[in-house]
């Protein structure tokens, strides 16, 4: 029986190797750690009350900004900073859709202005609905079926994927090109159905690209867009009117917030933790992504906490900019080329603070082995893969540099319920999801510190 004891306790050490033993008690103190702290869900907490609407250019996007600096100066990160750039920007003050009948607004529909949509008189626009499925539909109508008229953009969520973000790339393009496209057959505005799995009164906001145009675009949720589907069908001449008050800003200053623990083997090295802290003006931006930036910034805080000793720089960004014009990744990857910083990995949160499930790996094969060997240690905590993928919206421009790119990924199947609505409020934030995330991070980082990345 001794034998066998010895010998099985020989064939665990050789299989788990002493390195990876010690790594998974320095991971589970890192969770002990996350999962009985509440600062990153008190952080959160206050740029969801202190800061909603914070897109670029808005006073609560700086009101934010200041959140999480006075919060990494107290932590007493080595160095706190702010990385200015310019950028143009977009604020809207207020939108509208009614359905008309016999010249009235009748029935209110529940709508938001898509960024940068250009505003409408101040009477807004009155005109017949032609409802399409695809952007095909609109250059099928050309401009004989589309001048002069609201295209109404209307294909449904596809519920058969699995994957929410799956169900949201074949649907976006409708909200991303279509009113440009539109715009180009004589449009007068364009309504298109919020990108979004749930049946809802949220109208679900987002960007679309305009180049040049005065034709202003809404969206409207997905209750009303299939009441205004059925209400057409039975009278294919109604009108509606839409209106828009907003306006463009040119070459603002903004900026990233840059908060860093040196290393103290190799303090030209970095590795990089981020989010954005960028929200839409109708939300609070609590998933999206107050979450991520408070994860990220929670690294910091465990590593001070525990005393954990950092061989390279490990840095936290707050970009700025990921929603309109996505200005503050593209500032900050220039600014590494510029000052020709040594980034060794870039690893971005922009999925929600749910249920953790997966990193995913945006670099060369050689890397992706080497960190993919890392999964068994993050099993415990509900990560069950480390797979090749998407890094994230602000780290992307750090991909010409060569430099690995990692996104941290959870449960998508309750994301775009919220996503860029009114919906992605501060109650949606479960404590032990969140708590879970920072863990995730903090680990990741640290194995990522100690072992490199290839
Ligand atoms: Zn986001």
């Amino acid at each position: 029986m001794k034998t066998l004891c010895l010998t099985l306790i020989s064939a665990i050490l050789l299989i788990t190797g002493y390195g990876q033993s010690a790594d998974s008690l320095l991971i589970k103190k890192i969770f002990n750690n996350t999962l009985t702290n509440t600062e990153a869900y008190e952080n959160l907490k206050l740029i969801c009350e202190k800061a909603p609407g914070r897109l670029v250019g808005s006073e609560a996007s700086i009101v934010a900004q200041k959140i999480m600096q006075a919060y990494f100066k107290k932590l007493g990160a080595d160095k706190v900073y702010v990385q200015e750039f310019t950028t143009d920007a977009w604020v809207c003050d207020s939108a509208s859709v009614f359905i008309v009948a016999k010249g009235r607004n009748i029935k209110s529909l529940h709508c938001d202005a898509l960024g940068p949509s250009p505003s409408t008189k101040p009477m807004g626009i009155t005109a017949q609905v032609v409802e399409v499925k695809s952007i095909d539909d609109v250059k099928m109508l050309g401009s004989e079926g589309i001048a002069g008229k609201i295209v109404f953009f209307n294909r449904p969520w596809d519920h058969t994927f699995i994957s929410t973000f799956y169900g949201y790339g074949n649907m976006v393009d409708q909200r991303a090109h279509g009113p440009a496209v539109a715009a180009e057959y004589g449009a007068a505005a364009v309504i298109i159905r919020s990108v979004t799995n749930s049946q809802d009164k949220y109208p679900h906001t987002g960007s679309t690209r305009f180049n040049e145009t005065t034709t202003p675009a809404v969206a409207i949720s997905t209750l009303d867009a299939d009441l205004l589907s059925k209400t057409l069908k039975n009278d294919p001449a109604l009108k509606v009117n839409i209106f828009v008050d907003a306006r463009n800003l040119k070459q603002i200053s903004t900026y990233n917030l840059i908060a860093e623990i040196t290393g103290y083997e190799f303090p030209d090295e970095i590795i990089m933790a981020g989010g954005h802290i960028d929200a839409w003006h109708n939300t609070q931006g609590a998933h999206d992504d107050g979450a991520g930036c408070v994860m990220s910034g929670d690294v910091l805080r465990t590593f001070k906490e525990l005393g954990i000793k950092n061989r390279r720089t490990i840095r936290v960004v707050m970009f700025m900019d990921e929603e309109l014009y996505q200005s503050g990744g593209r500032a900050y990857a220039e600014s590494v080329k510029e000052k020709n910083e040594k980034h060794l990995f870039a690893l971005e949160s922009d999925g929600g603070a749910f249920t953790p499930r997966q990193f995913t790996i945006n670099a060369s094969p050689r890397v992706l082995a080497h960190v993919s060997k890392l999964q068994p240690l993050f099993h415990p905590y509900g990560i069950d893969d480390i797979k090749a993928g998407w890094g994230g919206v602000d780290i992307d421009p750090l991909q010409d540099q060569g430099i690995p790119l990692a996104g941290y990924g959870t449960d998508s199947q309750r994301y775009f319920d919220m996503h860029h609505s009114a919906n992605d409020s501060f109650d949606k934030i479960n404590l032990r999801e969140l708590q879970l995330g920072c863990g995730n991070m903090a680990a990741f980082i640290y194995l990522i510190d100690k072992y490199g990345v290839e």
